[in-house]
């Protein structure tokens, strides 16, 4: 027995499927929104992360999984994905065509050495958007829409989209100076976290999980305080269009994001479930002004983006019961032969599957009522059962198993009987 590397987790079957309706709902939604797949390394040389995420933030400091390749470059699992995907763009030179934005979406894992719980893993998937060469609140309004109709469509209720902005550069240097004193004379009430972030990156004690509820922090100086004009229209412009697209949020002036790259506005996605349990953000994102020009390309790029965390989304839409009717596991037809006939089995089957049709069989010599056990357990809509006699004539049984239908029909007529079964159905009971 090997055990499961720490905070990595197995996907069962039963588990894969619901991923991957996950998966596919959330893809459709983008697809409606004109964003493309981008597919980019889980591998990239670690200074991408540093720069991008940035040296301040917890992932970059502590979570990162880094260890130098055989020719001793430093190279890191992504703990994230907007990183890659800007170096991508950049890469690519598709700023240089000019034709703003381009719009990305992406899946796949992400590592992250976190403290393994309920919801956090250290191996997670996240599936997001990044709108590239942009500079308009409409545009994050777009991403922030994007985000609430992708949970609305995965059937989620309670959502609570908590909404804050970082300002621009002048905004966020007066208003870390201003943190700085006032912190300067409480830090040593806090954890010891925030002693190192007051060091470091002083807005990131306003995330602050251990002292949350602190008055030290609840009654710290407000960004809404120090933001620019040119910020405050902005964040103003979104409120206003988010009102009028009837998405409801929350203003949390202490939302800060675990991401260096952020400026202007952020936000994350929040569900609550009847009883008032929360799992944390299962997604967010926000605006970013420099992380193109961090990554090589244009300094004056802008972006807006999110991401979500599949592994949340599933274990909620598992809790409030959304995945019922949602997922069809079942198989068209499930072909058992009576005798030694796995050879005529076989070939029926790969008539079937070269028309579509998605078709098991038993191979294993079992009894009539055996194989009917295994036809239902794997939810076959119609079985095929033929032996000696059968083959002989030319014409097998099937059997309907979801209504107990039952008849004849001509093997080489099974592709178009199947294909035709609902009406062959109503034809005969006229
Ligand atoms: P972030 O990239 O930190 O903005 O995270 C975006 C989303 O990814 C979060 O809202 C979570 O849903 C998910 N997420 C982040 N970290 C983890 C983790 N360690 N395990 C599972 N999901 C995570």
């Amino acid at each position: 027995m090997f055990n499961l590397v720490k905070g990595t987790h197995d996907i069962s079957v039963d588990e894969a499927d619901k991923y991957t309706y996950v998966e596919q709902i959330l893809i459709q939604v983008a697809e409606t929104f004109n964003f493309k797949e981008f597919r980019t390394p889980i591998l990239e040389y670690t200074n991408l992360f540093t720069r991008s995420v940035g040296d301040s933030s917890d992932i970059v400091r502590k979570e990162m999984y880094t260890f130098l390749d055989k020719a001793g470059r430093s190279v890191t699992l992504r703990p994230e994905l907007t990183a890659g995907i800007a170096r991508s763009i950049v890469n690519s030179k598709m700023l240089a065509l000019q034709d703003y934005p381009v719009k990305a979406y992406y899946v796949g894992p992400c590592f992250r050495y976190e403290r393994p719980q309920l919801g956090r893993y250290r191996q997670f998937n996240q599936f997001g958007i990044e709108c590239v060469g942009v500079n308009s609140p409409y545009r994050d309004v777009e991403a922030i829409s994007f985000g609430y109709y992708c949970l609305k469509m995965l059937g989620f209720k309670n959502i609570k989209l908590k909404i804050n902005t970082l300002g621009d550069n002048e905004t966020r240097e007066n208003y870390l100076k201003s943190l700085r004193e006032y912190f300067s004379d409480k830090i040593e009430y806090l954890c010891e976290d925030c002693k190192e972030r007051f060091n470091i990156n002083v807005l990131r004690i306003l995330d602050c999980k251990i002292d949350a509820e602190s008055d030290i922090i609840k009654n710290a100086p407000k960004i809404v305080d120090f933001l620019s004009e040119n910020s405050k229209n902005n964040f103003n412009i979104i409120l206003k269009e988010l009102d009028k697209l009837e998405i409801p949020y929350e203003i949390d002036n202490n939302l800060v994001r675990g991401l260096d790259y952020y400026s202007d506005v952020v936000f994350e996605y929040h569900h609550f479930s009847e009883n008032g349990s929360s799992l944390g953000a299962i997604g967010g994102g926000g605006h970013y002004n420099k992380l193109i020009g961090e990554v090589g390309g244009p300094k004056d790029c802008e972006g807006v983006g999110l991401a979500f965390g599949i592994e949340r989304l599933v274990i909620l839409m598992d809790n409030e019961n959304l995945f019922e009717n949602k997922i069809d596991n079942s198989i068209d037809v499930y072909v058992m032969p009576i005798g030694p006939y796995q050879d005529r089995a076989l070939e029926i089957c790969n008539m079937l599957r070269l028309n579509g049709f998605s078709c098991d069989v038993c191979l294993e010599n079992k009894n009539i009522s055996q194989m009917i056990k295994k036809a239902t357990k794997r939810n076959a809509k119609y079985a095929l059962i033929f032996g000696e006699d059968e083959i002989k004539t030319g014409k097998i049984k099937f059997k309907n198993l979801k209504t107990g239908i039952q008849g004849e029909v001509e093997i080489d007529n099974v592709v178009s009987f199947l294909d035709n079964f609902d009406a062959n159905l109503i034809n005969k009971e006229n």
